[in-house]
């Protein structure tokens, strides 16, 4: 059986977290004089002298109408690579404790457990770019916390087998983070409702991609009640600024213009697979659900510094394993994806 208490580090467990004036005070009042802010206010036209909500009600609310989950069951991050850095501080303990890794996924990962100083144990996927469940099943020890399953996977585009996420699920007791950043563009249901079946299932989403807002930096991370009690426990009390959260908040009211930007880069997609199959360096796509496709080709290196030298950039992902050849290419506009296009047809 999966148990919280089991996997937390010792000094998180018996943590007493920073009590902040907001945390002490929380009803409404007509003079505060409790948080040595400035009582006159900002040289702004926007007033910014009061701390931030900690907690983010407004936002969480806002998000659980739009998600179906309830607020608390929702923490929210500096973008979702705060997240992941509060996952590792929260379960991994320095030097002893180990995750398992699934690559080519998301470089985050890694970087956060070498900072948290956690051995990592790499389980490549299989050449379908599937979880290996026999080699995740033998790289399992009593150390092992954490497993990052990225569906829909960057950089290469595809969904993670739902079955086998369920399967890690259902067996391993530690915590499966399922980091959902492209979850919107994706066929697939997220694992957002299974909340309630597993308790040791952690789903990461982000404001970063579908709905616009990398700047903002807002990460969300869906869990039980009892493991997003502890990440607000070790994350910094005011760990997303008061602008982020209104606008954020705006930004949450336009549903229908994000859904209509996700159907147009989807059709792009699949617009721009179909003409860059025409070029004989292109040798495959790999079937994308994502906002990005992974294309291999005969010259990853010669085809990124061409496009450079014409003012478009893409990713050279012919270094990571399992992707030789391989450039990862973000859908954009219909113009730039045309402008792509068109450089394209002049290489070589
Ligand atoms: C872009 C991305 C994120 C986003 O991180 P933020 O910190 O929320 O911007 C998380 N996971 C994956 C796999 C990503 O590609």
């Amino acid at each position: 059986m999966f148990d919280l208490q089991n996997i937390l580090r010792p000094n998180i467990k018996t943590l007493k977290p920073y009590s902040s004036a907001r945390d002490e005070f929380q009803g409404e009042a007509s003079v505060y004089l409790d948080a040595n802010e400035n009582a006159f206010g900002s040289p702004l036209e926007q007033q910014y002298n009061r701390y931030p909500d900690p907690l983010q009600f407004q936002v969480k609310k806002r998000l659980s109408e739009i998600k179906g989950v309830p607020p608390r069951n929702i923490f929210l991050g500096n973008g979702s690579d705060e997240a992941i850095d509060i996952l590792f501080r929260s379960f991994c303990n320095p030097g002893t404790d180990n995750v398992i890794l699934v690559p080519p996924t998301y470089g985050m990962y890694e970087v956060s457990a070498n900072i948290n100083d956690i051995e990592i144990k790499r389980v490549p996927l299989t050449a379908e770019y599937q979880l290996n469940l026999e080699g995740i099943a033998e790289a399992i020890d009593d150390r092992t916390k954490l497993i990052f399953v990225c569906s829909p996977n960057n950089p290469t585009g595809n969904s993670i087998n739902r079955e086998d996420i369920e399967t890690l699920l259902a067996n391993f007791k530690g915590l499966v983070v399922v980091d959902e950043a492209y979850i919107n563009f994706s066929r697939q249901k997220s694992f957002i409702q299974e909340l309630t079946e597993y308790a040791n299932l952690v789903v990461l989403q982000t404001l970063s991609k579908a709905w616009g807002l990398a700047g903002l930096r807002i990460g969300m991370a869906f869990a039980s009640e009892e493991i997003i009690e502890v990440m607000n426990r070790v994350k910094p009390p005011y760990n997303i600024n008061e602008a982020s959260q209104q606008l954020a908040l705006q930004a949450l009211q336009n549903i229908d213009q994000v859904n209509n930007w996700i159907k147009e880069t989807l059709s792009e997609r699949d617009k721009l697979v179909l003409q860059l199959k025409n070029f004989d360096f292109v040798l495959d796509i790999y079937p994308s659900d994502a906002n990005f496709i992974l294309v291999k080709t005969t010259d990853p290196r010669g085809i990124y510094n061409y496009l450079v030298s014409n003012g478009i950039i893409v990713r050279d992902r012919s270094k990571v394993e399992l992707c030789e050849g391989a450039v990862r290419i973000t859908i954009g506009t219909p113009a730039e994806n045309q402008k792509l296009l068109e450089t394209l047809q002049t290489y070589q």
